[in-house]
């Protein structure tokens, strides 16, 4: 008896990088091809077991294109990461059918995958796009059907079978007919397909399921979720871009170029992608602590053992803190803020001289690190008391935001100490602090915003972006939010900065 069955099925990703051609349509982002595929094996690593992913063809815009064979390459070296089995279909922009399947490292026919038969196809393109299923081909499925008759079908290829798609363009087979009636005589179970861009939801004719995928390269980047159990059959597309929120969503913690651990993060392309993936305001919140520091002595902690160290560098006239408020200051609008995320220096005050705390719209407080130890030498008890004191000490300067509460436990190794969640949540109501979900190197527990929500503790949600990739991905915020929270009730529980520089507050 086959089990249930969970397939992730990308379409049309049209990417364009190396490749030695221009895509002629705009809506398809073809050079954010990588960066979606990247969003969405990021978000199905958080998603559901899975059994096998499935790229449903036109991987590249123009296959070929020289250079298009790199930009395949990039492709699957994303998807490998996903660590789950990848079945490839080739479309008819991919160029070569032998040379997509080879970087992939998939055949076409049969891939037995959790008591199921998975069947792919990849039907030969004419020049002028259109392609016809060989008796071959349909030979193979009618013997997968007769060698296993107690493995259902799912059948696999890019052209639409069904319903048939009217305009000039050769969207379907051309003997889709043929197809269909081998498809109910093999008593295929589901047909999936790609290239019709819009996508189409799941239709049965004579007990087949077809469904198609829309194209992953067009707003608002939508895959789909496949569940087979038993007779029945569950399509379900997912948009990366945030859709159906109760609330304005506003991301309080991005990095600009300015920090030391930004990989391609600026604020042009972060606004852009904020706008593409669905948020509707962004605060940037550089470490403050980088824009006074060089790259080793913040990196090596000077800060935490020599306070003067930022004065000194002010003196100097070698922070950054000053060209970093006037090339964001350009950028404040209504969908845009500023802030800082400020630590704690030797003597336990933040990170932030005097004479440059005002006219930011929030701080951010973050405890990166136990001062004076070394924290994966102590003990736990020990470990979670010192983080208690530091807790209390920074939410007690005059934050806005907690970030990352409890972070620093997972990225020493350990569980965050449970019994700090009450503690710490009536420490942030007494102060007027918000909590920060973050899940940049983070797994935030649902447990602990229980209790900020149970103290009437505001919620923040940042992506903490160091990467453009990162940008706009509030989707397992919202996940957490919603196990805690009615959508309702979204809006007066999370944290809101209309945009009121905290010196006029
Ligand atoms: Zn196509
Ligand atoms: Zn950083
Ligand atoms: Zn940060």
């Amino acid at each position: 008896m086959p089990r249930r069955l969970e397939l992730l099925l990308i379409a049309d990703v049209h990417y364009v990088r190396e490749a030695e051609h221009v895509c002629p349509i705009p809506a398809r982002h073809a050079a954010l091809g990588l960066e979606l595929l990247r969003r969405v094996r990021l978000r199905a690593a958080r998603g559901p077991r899975l059994d096998a992913v499935v790229l449903m063809g036109d991987l590249v815009d123009n296959g070929d294109a020289a250079g298009a064979e790199c930009d395949l390459a990039a492709l699957a070296e994303e998807t490998a990461k996903l660590g789950v089995t990848t079945l490839v279909v080739p479309g008819n922009h991919d160029g070569p059918t032998e040379r997509v399947l080879r970087l992939f490292g998939d055949a076409p026919g049969v891939h037995r995958v959790a008591g199921y038969q998975l069947i792919t196809f990849a039907d030969a393109y004419a020049p002028d796009d259109r392609a016809a299923r060989l008796p071959a081909d349909l030979h193979l499925l009618a013997e997968a059907a007769a060698d296993r008759p107690d493995e259902p079908i799912v059948a696999l290829q890019h052209s639409p079978i069904h319903p048939s798609i009217a305009g000039e363009y050769p969207y379907n087979l051309t003997n889709a007919g043929e197809v269909m009636a081998a498809y109910r005589q093999a008593g295929v179970r589901l047909s999936l397909s790609a290239h019709y861009h819009p996508g189409l939801a799941p239709q049965p004719v004579d007990g087949v399921w077809y469904a198609t995928c829309p194209a992953l390269c067009e707003a608002p980047w939508r895959f789909i979720r496949v569940s087979l159990d038993g007779d029945a059959v569950t399509v379900r597309e997912e948009p990366l871009r945030l859709t159906g929120v109760s609330a304005p969503l506003v991301d309080h913690h991005m990095h600009t170029h300015y920090a030391y651990c930004a990989d391609d993060v600026n604020p042009t392309a972060s606004l852009q992608r904020a706008e593409q993936f669905g948020v509707d305001r962004v605060y940037f919140t550089e470490h403050a602590g980088q824009l006074y520091l060089s790259p080793e002595d913040y990196w090596g902690g000077l800060f935490r053992r020599d306070a003067a160290c930022l004065r000194r560098e002010r003196a100097a006239g070698r922070d950054r803190m000053g060209p970093y408020r006037a090339e964001m200051t350009e950028l404040r609008s209504p969908r845009v803020g500023l802030g800082l995320e400020v630590e704690l220096d030797a003597d336990g005050e933040l990170t932030l001289l005097e004479e440059d705390r005002d006219d930011w719209d929030f701080l951010l407080g973050a405890v990166h690190s136990l001062r004076g130890v070394s924290n994966e030498g102590l003990t736990a008890s020990e470990a979670a008391r010192r983080f208690m004191a530091e807790t209390e000490r920074i939410v007690g300067l005059g934050l806005d935001v907690l970030a990352h509460p409890f972070r620093i436990f997972r990225r020493s190794g350990r569980e965050a100490p449970a019994e700090l969640y009450e503690p710490v949540a009536q420490l942030l109501a007494a102060h007027g602090v918000a909590a920060e979900v973050n899940y940049h190197t983070n797994e935030p527990d649902p447990r602990f915003f229980e209790r900020c929500l149970a103290h009437g503790v505001r919620i923040a949600l940042g992506t903490d972006s160091h990467g453009l990739w990162e940008v706009g991905e509030l989707s397992p915020h919202l996940e957490l939010l919603r196990q805690i929270v009615s959508d309702e009730d979204l809006p007066r529980v999370l944290y809101w900065n209309a945009g009121t520089p905290r010196s006029q507050t």
